[in-house]
C-alpha cells in the first residue's frame, strides 16, 4: 500500500532556499529550527529540567540539532525511528589571526576544514559567515553574501603543465583568500565584521568564520532536471528530515516517537560535542526517557526497539569516469535515494536494514537504489556506523547519489530531494 506522495518540485525549489540561506553549520540549525517553531515544535534547554509532555521538542547546541515528536500515548519504552544527518560541508574556516597579506594584497588566513576539493574554490567570488561569541557571552550569526574574497588561480602563462600534468595545491601556501589591497593589520577582519554588524568595536572575543560561495543554486540541464548548488552534502538530508519530521508531526497512532538527528564535524570524524560520536543523541533520547518516568530498563528497552536512517550524499555514477565505480551497481540522477552497502562496516546497512528501507520506499511509492564501492576504490563513510557502534541502534546508511562531492559547488538530480523527502515520511510514519 502506498500513501499518497507529500513532497514534490517544490520541495527542491524550497532545498535551495535552505542552501542559500545556511552558508554555515550554525545558519543550517537555525534555519531547521525556524521552520520545526512553524509547525509546533518548541526548544528546550539542556541546562533545564525537562517535562513528561507530548508534542515536538527540539536542542540546540552549536551546529547541532536534536527535534523529536513525542505523539498521544507514549509510553517510557516506546522505541525511537531517528533520521540521521550532517549540517557541515568541507570548506575554508578564518584563522585565529587571521590578517595576513603578501605582495600588496590583503589576505585572509585559512584552514582547509574536512575533505575539501581544493581546486574548486579558486576563481570563485566568495562571502564569509559563521558566529560571533560576543563579550558578554551572547552569540550571533553573521552572513557577508556579497563578493568579498577570492582565491586567484595562477595564470596558465606561469604554469604551463597544469593542464597536463595537473594542479597541484599547496593547502598552506596556495590557498589563502585575497580580500582587497593595502597592509594587513591585526584585527582588521573583526572589525570590519564589528563594523557591518553595527557592533561596537571589541566587542567580539570569539568566532567561528568560514568562506562560501555566493553563486545561488540553480537548475541546470536541458530540461533542468538537475540542480547545481552548495553544501547538498549534507544539507540536502537535513533539509529532507526536517520536512519529514515536520509533517509526520501531529499524526496520530504513531507507536514510536520520530526523531531527527542533525550532527555537525562528520567531516572530520564526528568527534566533538556537537558531533555523532559524542554523547548528544545519546543524552536526549535517554533524557527524553526518564522524562516520561522511565528506568534504566525502558531506556533499554526503547534502545533496542529503535531504528535509525542515516541519510548522507553517495557517488552518482559518473559519465567520465565510470571505471571508478562498481561494474554492476550504478547509481543515477532522478532514480531515488540510494542504499549504501560496505560489508566492512564503512556503512551500517544490513539485509534487515535493506529490508526497512525498502518498505519505507515501497509505502511511498519511490524507487530506490543501491550503491557499492568499487573494490579497488577507498569507500567513504559517515555517521550511520558511529550511531550504531555508540548507541547500540540498529542502523542503516542511505542517501541521494550527486557529482563532485565536497565541491564548493555540488550537481544533483532535481527529483532526488524531493523523493527522499517522501521516503523519510514513511519511514517516519512506520
Ligand atoms: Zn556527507
Amino acid at each position: 500500500m502506498s500513501s499518497p506522495a507529500r513532497f514534490d518540485r517544490g520541495h527542491t525549489d524550497d532545498l535551495m532556499t535552505f542552501l542559500t540561506a545556511s552558508p554555515s553549520p550554525y545558519h543550517a540549525v537555525a534555519n531547521a529550527a525556524e521552520r520545526l517553531e512553524k509547525a509546533g515544535f518548541r526548544q528546550l534547554s539542556e541546562t533545564d529540567a525537562w517535562d513528561s509532555g507530548t508534542g515536538g521538542k527540539f536542542v540546540l547546541r552549536g551546529g547541532a540539532l536534536i527535534a523529536w515528536y513525542v505523539p498521544e500515548g507514549a509510553a517510557a519504552h516506546t522505541p525511537f525511528r531517528i533520521i540521521g544527518a550532517h549540517t557541515d560541508s568541507p570548506n575554508l574556516r578564518v584563522k585565529p589571526l587571521p590578517d595576513t597579506g603578501s605582495q600588496g594584497w590583503r589576505q585572509i588566513a585559512v584552514e582547509i576544514y574536512g575533505g575539501t576539493l581544493l581546486n574548486t574554490w579558486l576563481d570563485r567570488d566568495l562571502g564569509l559567515a559563521g558566529r560571533l561569541t560576543l563579550r558578554d557571552g551572547t552569540e550571533r550569526l553573521v552572513n557577508i553574501d556579497r563578493a568579498l574574497l577570492r582565491v586567484p588561480q595562477l595564470a596558465v602563462h606561469l604554469d604551463r603543465s597544469v593542464n597536463s600534468d595537473g594542479l597541484k595545491l599547496d593547502k598552506q601556501r596556495h590557498m589563502q583568500p585575497i580580500w582587497g589591497l593595502g597592509e594587513a593589520h591585526e584585527g582588521d577582519l573583526i572589525a570590519f565584521l564589528e563594523e557591518e554588524e553595527g557592533l561596537e568595536h571589541g566587542s567580539v572575543a570569539g568566532w567561528d568564520l568560514m568562506v562560501h560561495s555566493i553563486e545561488p543554486p540553480a537548475y541546470l540541464g536541458r530540461d533542468r532536471e538537475l540542480v547545481a548548488g552548495p553544501r547538498m552534502d549534507n544539507l540536502l538530508s537535513v533539509h529532507a528530515g526536517v520536512a519529514a519530521l515536520a509533517a509526520v508531526s501531529g499524526a496520530e497512532k504513531l507507536d514510536h516517537i520520530p526523531v531527527l538527528a542533525a550532527f555537525d564535524h562528520e567531516e572530520n570524524g564526528s568527534q566533538s560535542d556537537t558531533g555523532a560520536d559524542g554523547p548528544l543523541l545519546g543524552n536526549v533520547l535517554e533524557r527524553s526517557v526518564f522524562a516520561r518516568g522511565g528506568t534504566y530498563e525502558d531506556r533499554a528497552r526503547a534502545f533496542a526497539g529503535t531504528i535509525c536512517l542515516s541519510s548522507d550524499t553517495g557517488h552518482a555514477v559518473h559519465p567520465n569516469y565510470g571505471e571508478r565505480h562498481d561494474p554492476t551497481h550504478h547509481p543515477r540522477a532522478n532514480a531515488g535515494p540510494i542504499l549504501k552497502v560496505n560489508v566492512n562496516q564503512r556503512y551500517a546497512t544490513d539485509g534487515s536494514g535493506r529490508a526497512v528501507f525498502a518498505a519505507a520506499c515501497e509505502r511511498a511509492g519511490v524507487p530506490w537504489q543501491t550503491f557499492v564501492s568499487n573494490n579497488s576504490m577507498p569507500c567513504g563513510t559517515t555517521i550511520g556506523p558511529i550511531t550504531a557502534a555508540r548507541h547500540g541502534i540498529q542502523t542503516v546508511d542511505i542517501g541521494v547519489a550527486i557529482l563532485s562531492m565536497h565541491s564548493a559547488r555540488e550537481l544533483c538530480g532535481a527529483d532526488d530531494p524531493y523523493l527522499l523527502a517522501n521516503a523519510l515520511v514513511a519511514f517516519l510514519e512506520g
